[in-house]
């Protein structure tokens, strides 16, 4: 298994909360294209020829991308790779992209087969509060533009925990995912990152910070209704009908190899991680130059046993105790003992040799992973 992301780093308009890279600068987005090319073929040995799975194009907003760009895309990725004919490939979209010839042209010259649509919500006061670049309108009309150009493998994301939003706006968000044959939806806590505009109005008063009571209300609402309807919670914010897991996300969660293009991207070779520098005018400047700007990090026993506690319990695959003792000796009589404490609370329990996070535990996902965690 291996993939390739590719970060399109360019927004029409900077959502409050978010801190991803991006630009809402699209001056620079024709050198950008010709650098992402560059990269690509200087990376053309990173994955030992592997054949992709999986491609996904993230960002940003890689459906701000004209579709003849994406076709070009695409066309160099296929020329320097091996991607298998019954690949998953993924583009990210906002709903205000999304109109009836830009998705009959996605159909025709490009190898898309997925679509990510950022919903949010279906509230215009939460998409204007979170300044995003769409109404709810467009949301329901992106849905029905794209189930009728034939895109089947759907996937939406919703945010929960807006303040100002109750829980009965955020039970009208989980209704609109039902009320279409969506089989994957991916839902997000609003966080409050440091260096967002959401961080400096809070800071300032100006905006009031996420309810912590309501945030956990409304997550079990999701889940509960989400099973109800037959979705599998099989990542901590990721719902899909049996079989419809995102493949390129399986892949990250399931430590197999990928290769991220653009600035910002991070690959994984199975021993080492690196991540390409956050910085646009930086990327293309070293790519110009033949250079590729990235930054380095081998991966330690004690970084992969944490990064497998991390997002094995975040996921329904779960902690297998032989893949703990596989990282190293001491780290499974470490794990089994600090979990004590998780399962007398009812938080985590062990099943077969795979420990995994009850329904409360996963209120819980990331203190309990950092109780986990060595040093
Ligand atoms: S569209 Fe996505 S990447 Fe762009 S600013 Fe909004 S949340 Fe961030």
């Amino acid at each position: 298994m291996s993939g390739i992301y590719v970060h399109i780093p360019f927004c029409k308009k900077a959502c409050h909360y978010c801190n991803f890279h991006f630009s809402t600068s699209l001056k620079s987005k024709n050198e950008l294209l010709e650098a992402l090319h560059i990269e690509l073929q200087l990376q053309r040995d990173y994955l030992q020829g592997q054949v992709l799975q999986s491609v996904y194009l993230g960002g940003g907003t890689p459906s701000i991308l004209e579709t003849g760009e994406l076709e070009q895309l695409f066309e160099q990725i296929a020329a320097i790779h091996t991607i298998a004919p019954d690949a998953e490939i993924t583009l990210e979209a906002n709903p205000d992209d999304l109109s009836a010839e830009k998705l009959a042209d996605l159909r025709r010259y490009t190898p898309v087969n997925r679509l990510s649509i950022g919903i949010q919500s279906v509230h215009d006061k939460d998409l204007q509060w979170m300044n995003r670049a769409h109404n709810s309108a467009e949301s329901r009309q992106a849905l029905e533009l794209a189930l009728n150009a034939g895109f089947q493998d759907l996937s939406i994301d919703l945010i929960y925990g807006i303040p100002g939003s109750s829980d009965a706006d955020w039970a009208e968000n989980v209704a609109l995912a039902l009320q279409y044959p969506i089989p994957h939806i991916s839902c997000y806590c609003l966080t409050v990152e440091e260096g967002t505009a959401l961080h400096h109005f809070v800071k300032k008063g100006k905006a009031v910070p996420v309810d912590e009571a309501a945030a956990a209300r409304q997550f079990e609402y999701l889940c509960q209704t989400l099973a109800g309807a037959g979705y599998e919670h099989y990542e901590i914010s990721n719902f899909a009908l049996p079989g419809r897991y995102a493949r390129h996300n399986s892949s990250y969660w399931q430590g197999a190899h990928y290769l991220g293009i653009g600035p910002s991207a991070h690959s994984f070779n199975g021993i080492s991680r690196q991540w390409n520098v956050s910085n646009n005018a930086l990327y293309i400047k070293a790519l110009q130059s033949g250079n590729l700007p990235f930054e380095i990090e081998t991966l330690t026993p004690e970084q992969r046993y944490n990064e497998y506690v991390m997002t094995g319990l975040r996921t329904i695959w779960g902690c297998d105790t032989a893949k703990i003792a596989a990282l190293g000796a001491s780290f499974l009589p470490y794990f089994e003992e600090q979990a004590k404490t998780w399962i007398a609370q009812g938080h985590l329990y062990k099943a077969e040799n795979i420990y995994r996070l009850s329904a409360s535990g996963k209120l819980l996902a990331d203190g309990i992973a950092a109780a986990l965690f060595v040093d």
